[in-house]
């Protein structure tokens, strides 16, 4: 049985040239007790931008692991993936994120609705749960209106949980994780209940659940809502989750998985208190904000890296609206404030790298320039062997900045406490 640890990470690595910088992050937060377990997650999206394929994440993940005699767990996360994208994925990946956030709200035939409330009398009325302040009041209708929103997504996770495990021989063979963060409305604590008896009826063997918290998680910045309220929610997600497990069957290891779209600074400390309180664990996946540090270790570099960045901005500022457009629920960038292609020709390396990098505070840090830079990813892509050429190039410079990044802004404020900075 391929059963995932109490605490994961994930990373992305979109060009594929930093496993080995990412894995020494983990290495120093095993090297401090607390063993973590790095997962490579890249979606179909992100291959289909860069025209990569599966197997380079567990080549480029192997070859890290060896190198660095990494002799912990790893996994490789075929992230996001539906039926219509699995297919790739299968040979390289043991860790499947299902998405069904398209098949959310489609009504749901209501004799398979009522089945679902007839079989679960418990859920309705008042519900105590260990660990939640207030006991959940719902009425039969509540239940109605949410196992319809969500039933049919769960079928789906069904579906292709079955089709993944008929092709890896068998359910023990992969890591399942399904995820609903990709939706318009965040899923409340007893909406999540729901959602994890749905699957348990289901057969679907979920080891992270990664739902949508409230707050705005845009990419590659920091949080923006109600930290009180968050906290709240994710304190009674997690007792909702070891309330399912215990009462519904679901695998014992089943935890949240927070999709944070990266740098969600301030949630950590949060996260951490919930975590130590309740002795739960968690998944975190980042986006693949590595490759703005690859950005920055070039603009550091003053060199033709420094030149390429520059070059890259340039054309992204010429590409706003196109850029933005397939992430316009994730990013919020003021145009105001995108310094003029001119002005950042300007620059030394240094100040890109400043305004890049994310220190929250730092006087010459800008979330819109690093928003813009963030999705642009594509345009790296397209100068192909020049990109990666300068990322050989300059590899020590980079490799710095990635791994820094990692442990000082994310590991050390989750895993061991301390600030951002
Ligand atoms: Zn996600």
């Amino acid at each position: 049985m391929l059963t995932l640890e109490r605490l994961s990470f994930g990373v992305g690595d979109r060009f594929a040239h930093q496993a080995r910088a990412q894995l020494r992050a983990f290495q120093m937060l095993a090297a401090r007790g607390v063993e973590v377990v790095p997962v490579w997650n890249k979606s179909n999206r992100e291959h289909t931008f860069i025209g990569s394929e599966p197997q380079s994440v567990r080549t480029a993940a192997e070859a890290a692991v060896a190198a660095l005699g990494w002799g912990g767990k790893w996994h490789v996360d075929a992230d996001h993936i539906r039926i219509e994208t699995v297919d790739r994925f299968l040979p390289s990946s043991d860790f499947f994120t299902i998405d069904v956030a398209d098949s959310i709200g489609r009504p749901a035939p209501s004799a398979e609705v009522e089945a679902f409330i007839a079989k679960h009398p418990e859920l309705v009325g008042s519900l105590s749960i260990a660990g939640v302040a207030n006991p959940f009041r719902t009425t039969a209708d509540d239940i109605r209106r949410v196992a319809g929103k969500y039933l049919l997504a769960v079928r789906d996770a069904g579906r292709i949980h079955r089709h993944i495990a008929e092709r890896k021989g068998g359910e023990g063979n992969f890591i399942a994780e399904v995820s609903m963060d990709e939706t318009d409305a965040p899923q409340t604590p007893p909406e999540l209940l729901v959602v994890l008896v749905l699957l348990a009826d289901e057969g679907v063997r979920a080891q992270t659940i990664a739902p949508k918290f409230t707050g705005r998680f845009n990419k590659g910045v920091d949080y923006v809502g109600d930290l009180a309220q968050f906290e709240r929610e994710f304190d009674d997600d997690l007792a909702v989750i070891a309330h399912a497990v215990a009462r519904y069957g679901l695998p014992a290891n089943l935890k949240l998985s927070v999709h944070s779209g990266s740098d969600k600074f301030s949630l950590y400390p949060i996260i951490r208190r919930a975590l130590a309180r309740s002795g739960a664990g968690l998944h975190i996946k980042t986006a693949g904000t590595t490759w703005l540090e690859e950005l920055i270790g070039l603009a550091e570099s003053e060199g033709e890296g420094s030149a390429l960045a520059k070059e890259i901005y340039r054309q992204a500022l010429e590409h706003v609206e196109e850029l933005s457009a397939p992430y316009a629920s994730v990013i919020d960038i003021d145009r105001g404030q995108l310094p003029s292609a001119a002005t950042v020709d300007g620059w030394q390396g240094g100040q890109f790298a400043r305004a890049l990098r994310h220190i929250p505070g730092h006087p010459e840090f800008n979330a819109s320039f690093r928003q813009l830079l963030h999705v642009s990813f594509k345009l790296a892509a397209k100068k192909g062997r020049t990109y990666l050429g300068l990322l050989e190039a300059n590899e020590a410079i980079v490799a710095k900045n990635v791994t820094e990044n990692i442990y000082e802004r994310h590991m050390v404020p989750l895993f061991l406490g301390g600030t951002v900075g």
